[in-house]
């Protein structure tokens, strides 16, 4: 089979926990031929670990897009977007794009930190994004705002939420109840527009998963690259996740990351699936 290739429109996170570098470590582990367009650049300070987000000029995102476009991406992630102007080009990208995938990650906070990166975001996601989405990976959180539901604390509600979203046009619904909802495991919902399914796994360690969100909505497009259904894909990333997460490290005293390849390297975590 001939190598996939995927591109990612995202933010760097110098930690490299998460962001594209999270994307590109798991492309890698699929065997898959990352590319990056990106957004912005995180730095942290080391004293206090405040996050220091600079965006790039649009005319250079343009130009990345552009160039990757030629080489040809099979799939299409986008993780930070942090505007409404890049929301809508990553939108175009794949629009322009002959990819036959498009996984959006609807990144709303920047790990670390709490605000709404820019509450006018969420509408444009709802309108430029969610209607050409083959799978969206929305946190509880995410989910909450792209159903406007707000605060989602149940399994009932996360239902709800999930199908409001496939009806804003989004193919394919994962919502990560994960670290949020109040459970001995990790719970998250998979909604094709017919079907729910919960996607469980043992709860792990939770100190260190900086870069859980983006390692599972990249192994999701690699999967789906790969040949994989939307529904093989996302149980295939949460297991790639959870094992992840297992072997998260603390990188100093503020943060610790998962341990992207740990599923291929050092454990393998099942997952078990139920309709719901
Ligand atoms: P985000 O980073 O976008 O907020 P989450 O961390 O909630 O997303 O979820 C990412 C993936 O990791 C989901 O599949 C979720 O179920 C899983 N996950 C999150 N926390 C844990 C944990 N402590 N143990 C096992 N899996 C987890």
């Amino acid at each position: 089979m001939s190598l996939k290739k995927i591109l990612t429109i995202a933010g760097s996170d110098t930690s490299a926990g998460a962001g594209m570098q999270a994307d590109l470590k798991t492309f890698q582990e699929y065997n898959t031929y990352g590319m990056v367009a990106l957004t912005a650049v995180v730095a942290m300070d080391p004293e206090t670990w405040a996050h220091d987000v600079t965006p790039l000029p649009i005319e250079l995102l343009d130009k990345q897009i552009k160039t990757a476009l030629s080489i040809g991406p099979d799939a299409i992630k986008t993780g930070m977007l942090g505007t409404e102007e890049i929301i809508q080009r990553a939108a175009k990208a794949f629009e322009d794009s002959d990819a036959a995938y498009f996984v959006v990650d609807p990144v709303m906070v920047c790990k670390g930190e709490d605000e709404v990166l820019n509450p006018g975001n969420t509408d444009a996601m709802i309108k430029y994004l969610l209607p050409l989405a083959t799978i969206v990976t929305p946190n509880l959180f995410e989910a909450g705002q792209l159903s406007g539901l707000g605060k989602l604390t149940t399994i009932e509600q996360m239902k709800e939420a999930a199908e409001i979203i496939h009806q804003r046009g989004a193919k394919h619904v994962i919502i990560k109840g994960g670290k949020a909802l109040e459970s001995d495991e990790a719970l998250d919902l998979y909604y094709d527009g017919d079907t729910y399914t919960l996607l469980t796994t043992d709860k792990f360690q939770s100190s260190y998963n900086h870069g859980a969100g983006c390692t599972f909505a990249a192994a999701t497009t690699a999967n789906l690259a790969l040949g994989k259904s939307p529904r093989e894909a996302v149980i295939a990333a949460k297991g790639f996740v959870a094992s992840a997460i297992k072997h998260g490290w603390k990188m100093n005293e503020f943060v610790g990351p998962v341990q992207h390849g740990a599923y291929n390297n050092v454990e393998k975590i099942e997952v078990t699936t139920k309709e719901v």
